[in-house]
């Protein structure tokens, strides 16, 4: 099988609760999506999809993940899409770092690769554990009244795991998180996420005035050093995930203590491949994830949906269902979210048919 073309496309996601805000004031409105078609000589065509949190979360954003598709059209095409490990290290070649960029073409491959060998994403990764997946809800930043408002909410939909965003001023972030926390009963979760908007002496001050709280504190401050200073002062368990974004950053972080669970997206690790070694060795490390991707639609929900199902749920700590937040439909297909669950589609590859009707013209073109 040969990739006889690559063909982009541009989708617009818009979420329905109108914004999306976290740490620092930092907001998205609609998403700026990227899906990719890999065309090949065999008939069948594999899909992959790219979503930015807005360009100032991870250094990626929607025009770059076109534009570096477009960098790599060149060592792709005529390339076998099935022997993944090759594009890998072709795509590692010929662009340093980017990782985003290879993530949705790494997926395509991969859903490549199940249609051919007519197995689900999930079953080439080890088979489905359990029936489903549990999933998180990400609460955007608002007034502490409002956010409590809406966690009860989506606990009425069956969520039981929720991720506040915090990251904004220390003494409401402490309301915030108090507030929510008196809702909850054992039995369900709670992640108060910075999302690296603390400065250290109030991350510290923080943890300090919620210590009671059954919580557990995600990626408090910018840097890696700056998360350990915080992990040594306080006794609330710890989540890194802008800082662990490859394999030597997740040894280190496990060499040093320095968290109790990873939060692990397909592409900020540079996809599909990469993410599942990472998880693979979390597993054998003991180390629990929540599995998701920055943003997306259905595509990427049911990329996912294969990388946590495969996962054994002991080392499950959430996953994240992103075409329940947005208002396009990008496939069908794609995992629906019942009681606060999910599960991985069986049928070949990813299991998805693309929305053909929302993806629109192809913004660019790539043939051999
Ligand atoms: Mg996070």
């Amino acid at each position: 099988m040969k990739i006889d073309a690559i063909k982009v496309y541009q989708v617009d996601l818009p979420l329905k609760e109108g914004r999306y805000t976290w740490s620092d004031g930092r907001f998205v409105e609609v998403f700026d999506s990227t899906v990719i078609e890999l065309i090949t000589d065999s008939g069948l065509s594999g899909f992959g999809e790219v979503c930015p949190l807005g360009p100032f979360y991870l250094p990626a954003f929607g025009e770059g993940a076109r534009a570096g598709i477009g960098e790599l059209s060149s060592v792709l095409l005529g390339q076998d899409p099935t022997a993944i490990s090759i594009v890998n290290d072709l795509m590692d070649r010929a662009l340093l770092g980017h990782p985003y960029v290879k993530s949705v073409i790494d997926m395509a491959c991969w859903d490549l690769l199940g249609k051919t060998a007519e197995k689900s994403v999930c079953a080439l990764m080890g088979g489905a554990f359990g029936e489903s997946v549990a999933l998180y809800r990400a609460i955007s930043q608002t007034s502490p009244d409002a956010m409590t408002e809406c966690v009860a909410a989506y606990r009425a939909e069956g969520y039981k795991k929720f991720q506040l965003k915090v990251g904004g001023d220390p003494a409401t972030d402490i309301e915030r998180i108090k507030q929510t926390a008196a809702l909850f009963d054992s039995g369900e979760t709670l992640v108060a996420d910075a999302n690296t908007g603390w400065r250290v002496d109030n991350a510290i001050r923080i943890s300090n005035a919620v210590r009671e709280c059954d919580i557990y504190i995600e990626q408090p401050c910018r840097t890696y050093e700056q998360c350990l200073a915080v992990r040594r002062k306080t006794d609330l368990p710890f989540i890194l995930d802008e800082s662990v974004n490859c394999l030597h950053a997740l040894l280190r972080a496990h060499q040093d203590g320095a968290m109790d669970a990873m939060n692990l997206k397909i592409s900020k690790v540079g996809g599909l491949t990469k993410a599942r070694q990472l998880r693979d060795l979390c597993v054998s490390l003991d180390i629990p994830m929540t599995i998701e991707d920055s943003w997306g639609g259905d595509i990427t929900t049911a990329a996912i949906a294969h990388l946590a199902h495969s996962t054994p749920e002991k080392l499950r700590f959430s996953a994240t269902d992103f075409n329940s937040y947005v208002t396009v439909k990008n496939a069908f297909g794609a995992p629906v979210r019942k009681n606060g669950n999910m599960s991985a589609s069986d049928s070949p590859g990813l299991g998805i048919q693309p929305n053909m009707d929302a993806l629109g013209e192809p913004v660019s073109e790539y043939r051999v």
